[in-house]
């Protein structure tokens, strides 16, 4: 085999990889039977390619596209003028239909290959209907270090602009921000508002915040546009509060952007780069949005966690609500609760719900949610669950469940809540997770120890990007 880095070879690609990937195979000498293979980044099945090697090992190698010499059928116009730049979505140029096909091969394949798990259901994927303006939230970065296109770099006059932006992050460059005009993931008035916050502080010369010297003014944008209610929240993260700059940058926005029903800044005075503030202050409105999955409605508030797709976490819960097929007199642990909406979602259904949630301010708006849908048959508990919540179980007398629902953030759960989970023994676990990669080793785990893999059936809640959502039953043997 004498390939070299760089060399340039043309090839079909005939598999997807994943993550945007494709796999394409080639010969290395006529006689050899077995192909070769390599992964092109950025394509997709049927396209033929010319691409560059970047890397090469001894049973594949992987290369870079440098030329799409005839494009897959599967392949669309994207309509977002940064993609390919912007870190969000990733496959805007493949068909709908072919994302959720791929979404929903990539489970399979995790479950049966990675996971080895087998005789269990595989129900079709749950698509979006809506794929574009989908969100309800969205987090811009400020940044003094805009990302330049190619064409700036390579212009010859001086770019006065290059140390504002306002924008997402470019992936894997964590200081710089490409500077974005219109989101095609959250509705026009965001864009809107966006662009207004730009103009304003850019034409008044205001600083940024540097993560160098941990000096200068503006930090985030996060805009929340409530899908059933239309409340409109704009939340500026700044690291310290100027009165006056505030009025004025909040009775303007108000003037140009009437659909507007709440503006609140929040103050940030420390290192880490993240949009919640040590404290707030409401410039205009409730400092709140409501919003409703199903007949349930929930008050978000700018630091609180809500499902960013509306729509698509009515059917994720619903997706849940008819695995879980509760009876009136089940005992629930809602484990991860966050703003208490699946708690809330399926109380009619069950007789009680304990519910655990580590952020206090998420349990706070799990409690006010509970008392403004008139339920009352829930208890939730601030707890961090990577440590065993066994001994509250006992100080607490609370009763074992029948059923626990678990929804854990991408890292899966900790070894000692699946020892909780196991110690509990209910009968069904309803597992949610936004990653199945962890999900198929917290799930290995508990088959091991007594359970059977009944179901699964991933819902598309991000159109475009590579993020899956994936719904799980699991039952006592
Ligand atoms: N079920 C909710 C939230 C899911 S997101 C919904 O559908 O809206 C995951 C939640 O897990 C977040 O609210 C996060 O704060 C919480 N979480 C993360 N790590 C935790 C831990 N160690 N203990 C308890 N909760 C945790």
């Amino acid at each position: 085999m004498n390939l070299k880095k760089g060399d340039v070879i043309e090839l079909e690609i005939s598999k997807y990889a994943f993550e945007g990937k494709g796999i394409g195979k080639i010969k290395l000498d006529e006689n050899d039977e077995s192909a070769y293979v390599v992964f092109v980044d950025k394509t997709y099945p049927g396209d033929k390619v010319k691409a560059s090697y970047s890397r090469i090992k001894k049973s594949y190698a992987e290369a870079r596209l440098e030329e799409i010499l005839e494009k897959s059928v599967d392949r669309t116009e994207p309509k977002c003028t940064h993609f390919g730049v912007c870190g969000g979505c990733k496959q805007q140029d493949l068909k709908y239909e072919v994302q959720a096909e791929y979404k929903e091969l990539q489970v399979k394949e995790i479950f049966e290959k990675m996971g080895g798990l087998k005789d269990f259901e595989f129900l079709p994927i749950v698509k979006a209907n809506n794929v574009f303006f989908y969100r309800n939230k969205l987090e811009f970065s400020f940044s003094d270090k805009r990302w330049l296109t190619v064409e700036e770099i390579n212009q010859s006059s001086e770019i006065d602009d290059k140390n504002f932006a306002l924008g997402f992050h470019i992936p894997r460059m964590f200081d710089r921000i490409l500077d974005i005009d219109k989101c095609w993931l959250q509705s026009e008035e965001s864009n809107k508002i966006l662009n207004f916050t730009r103009n304003f502080f850019k034409s008044r010369n205001t600083s940024i915040y540097s993560t160098k010297d941990h000096k200068g003014f503006l930090r985030h944008l996060v805009i929340k546009h409530s899908h059933h209610t239309n409340d409109l929240m704009v939340n500026i993260v700044t690291s310290e509060y100027n009165e006056d700059l505030m009025k004025e940058y909040s009775d303007e926005m108000i003037k140009e952007i009437p659909e507007i029903t709440t503006i609140v800044n929040n103050i940030n005075t420390k290192k880490a780069q993240v949009a919640y503030g040590d404290y707030e202050e409401v410039l205009y409105g409730s400092g709140f949005i409501n919003d409703k999955i199903g007949k349930y409605k929930f008050r978000i508030s700018p630091n609180s966690f809500f499902q960013t797709n509306t729509l698509q976490a009515e059917k994720l819960y619903n997706t849940a609500l008819e695995f879980a097929d509760f009876k009136e007199d089940e005992i629930v642990y809602d484990l991860y609760s966050g703003a208490g909406t699946i708690a809330i979602y399926v109380s009619e259904k069950v007789k009680s719900i304990y519910a655990f949630e580590h952020i206090p301010e998420a349990v706070a708006d799990a409690k006010e949610n509970m008392k403004l849908n008139n339920v009352s048959n829930i208890s939730f508990f601030e707890a961090d669950l990577n440590k065993s919540f066994q001994q509250k179980l006992i100080e607490d007398k609370i009763p074992h469940a029948d059923t626990i629902i678990a929804d854990p953030p991408r890292s899966g759960m900790n070894p000692k809540t699946i020892q909780d989970i196991l110690f509990v023994n209910p009968k069904k676990v309803v597992y949610v997770s936004c990653n199945p990669t962890t999900q198929v080793r917290d799930i290995k785990l508990l088959v091991e120890n007594g359970y059977r893999l009944i179901k699964i059936q991933p819902v598309d809640m991000f159109p475009h990007t590579f993020h899956i959502e994936n719904v799980a039953l699991l039952v006592k043997e």
